[in-house]
């Protein structure tokens, strides 16, 4: 029998009082005010610093941008249509972070590194502030080593080294995103991380470029960061440092990174948005008064890291897309302010068939050369300023109606090296195939070949010179990529022979 002692249950309970003590946590809330149009104005939040993280009652994020003396304006990561006005605000005390690692390698994910591929949770437990610090200049080294595109054009002209930031900048449709794309393909043998940002784009534009990467098996060392033109304004602004955080992972453990973010004009333009709504002071077309630093923060977080740091890099390939051509607009002249070098797209060019339509006269890469190989530094001195003065040549001999000889060989020569450096998409050539059509082209072995039969030559070399002359990209590959005397003996005779032949044939 159980016998009840009420002095005994009296004690406990008086013990308990005495014990009790009320934990006050001082949590920073406040009351929304206002909700619409992807902004909140947030009454009562006194210690939120900017960029901090404030959640709502239906669970939903913002980040706090304004911090104005009687109210907090924070923009909305979600449509905000579950948001009450009067409902409580509470500022988390953090700033945004996203989930980085090598398990990040070969998935989609949106502005925030949440998984949109239906593959499952990301299995880390590193994560890092989207925004962080670009590394100083104690900590960098300058940019030596190539990052090759694939792309003859751009190999031989303009070309990048780890650690640049070369923008691509041109109108719609002229292939942009292409070049981009194309990149990445031409890391699969390079263990080159790539992260692929889109910003503000059609969904089904991205699942294109996923498809293709996939296709590829591009995607097994890439990630894709998507924010796009549906989603809001908040995202779309995020996701590039999004992107940024996840390549700097990889760049800080020691790895060649490569980051695209196509493009910028639509981040800009999320900005202006943003910043219209919050009600900031319109600048030049509208946009904020710094616009110019959003820019300016994330492309300065590309580098080439120094010994100490372990020769890390990210490589940046921006993309701007101008209107008209116009490239003294606000963002385009931002942004090639500070970018080190261009890679200029012209619609003209696209639509007379010459793709990708690199424009060599206007497109630079300013630190590059110092990282272009021995072997096309060799070859392709001389390939801008033929092209250049092919350009001139052929718009003043349109009126001229007899012209001496030199001028027609220069015209025929101009004519043979712009066949060349036609390229198809995701078919990126390796550095020995540029070398010897660029080779083959300006040493004039194509002058004697009709300009339409070009194309076909150079495929038929590019096979031939694999098959009959396997130590030529071997003997280049050993020689530290340079090309010598021995390598282009074997390339000379690959190009007369196999020249021999095509034209018995034709
Ligand atoms: P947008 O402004 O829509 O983003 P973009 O400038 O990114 O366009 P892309 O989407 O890369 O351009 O390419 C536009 C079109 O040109 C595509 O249909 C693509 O297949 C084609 N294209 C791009 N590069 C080449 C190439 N080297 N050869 C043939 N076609 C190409
Ligand atoms: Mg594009």
């Amino acid at each position: 029998m159980i016998s009840i002692r009420p002095d005994e249950i009296s004690s406990i309970i008086r013990q308990q009082i005495e014990q009790y003590s009320q934990d006050v946590k001082a949590s920073n809330v406040g009351t929304v005010l206002q909700v619409g149009d992807g902004i909140a104005r947030i009454y009562g939040l006194d210690k939120v610093m900017s960029g901090e993280l404030v959640e709502f009652e239906d669970g939903s994020v913002g980040i706090a941008l304004n911090l104005e003396s009687d109210n907090v304006g924070a923009v909305l990561m979600s449509n905000g249509r579950n948001i009450q006005e009067g409902s409580a605000v509470k500022a988390t005390g953090k700033i945004a972070q996203v989930p980085v690692g090598e398990a990040t390698l070969g998935r989609v994910v949106d502005a925030l590194a949440r998984p949109i591929d239906g593959k499952g949770d990301i299995n880390t437990t590193e994560t890092r502030l989207i925004e962080s610090m670009a590394p100083g200049i104690i900590e960098r080294r300058s940019v030596y080593e190539p990052m090759q595109t694939g792309i003859t054009s751009i190999d031989a002209m303009i070309p990048v080294g780890r650690g640049q930031r070369e923008l691509i900048i041109g109108d719609r449709q002229t292939g942009k995103t292409s070049i981009a794309v194309d990149t990445i393909i031409n890391q699969k043998d390079s263990d080159v991380v790539c992260v692929y940002v889109a910003i503000g784009q059609k969904a089904s534009t991205v699942a294109n470029v996923i498809n293709v990467l996939q296709e590829a098996g591009a995607m097994a060392y890439t990630v894709v960061v998507a924010a796009n033109a549906n989603d809001p304004a908040t995202l779309q602004y995020l996701a590039p440092y999004t992107g940024a955080a996840l390549a700097e992972y990889f760049m800080y453990k020691g790895k060649a990174t490569l980051i695209v973010y196509d493009d910028l004009s639509k981040q800009a333009q999320a900005y202006r948005q943003m910043s219209l709504l919050l009600r900031r002071p319109p600048g030049r077309e509208a946009y904020p008064g710094d616009v110019f630093y959003i820019h300016s923060r994330l492309l300065e977080r590309a580098a080439k890291l120094s010994n100490e740091l372990g020769e890390g890099s990210m490589t940046a390939l921006p993309i701007i897309e101008t209107q008209g051509s116009d490239v003294s607009a606000y963002i385009p002249t931002n942004v090639i302010s500070i970018t080190d070098g261009q890679i200029f797209l012209s619609s003209n060019l696209f639509n007379s068939g010459l793709r990708p339509a690199v424009n060599a006269g206007i497109s630079v890469s300013r630190v590059g050369s110092a990282a272009q190989t021995k072997a096309m530094k060799k070859v392709a001195g001389k390939l801008k300023l033929e092209l250049a003065q092919f350009d001139d040549l052929q718009a003043f001999a349109q009126f001229a109606s007899d012209l001496d000889k030199a001028t027609q060989d220069q015209l025929a020569r101009g004519a043979r090296l712009r066949e060349i450096l036609k390229q198809r998409q995701y078919s990126p050539l390796s550095v020995a195939e540029q070398v010897a059509l660029v080779y083959a082209g300006l040493n004039g072995y194509l002058d004697d070949i009709p300009v339409p039969k070009v194309v076909e030559f150079t495929a038929g070399l590019r096979d031939y010179l694999k098959a009959s002359k396997p130590g030529y990209e071997a003997n280049i590959k050993d020689n530290k990529m340079a090309l010598t005397d021995e390598g282009e003996a074997m390339l000379k005779e690959a190009i007369v022979d196999f020249k021999k032949n095509f034209l018995v044939a034709a």
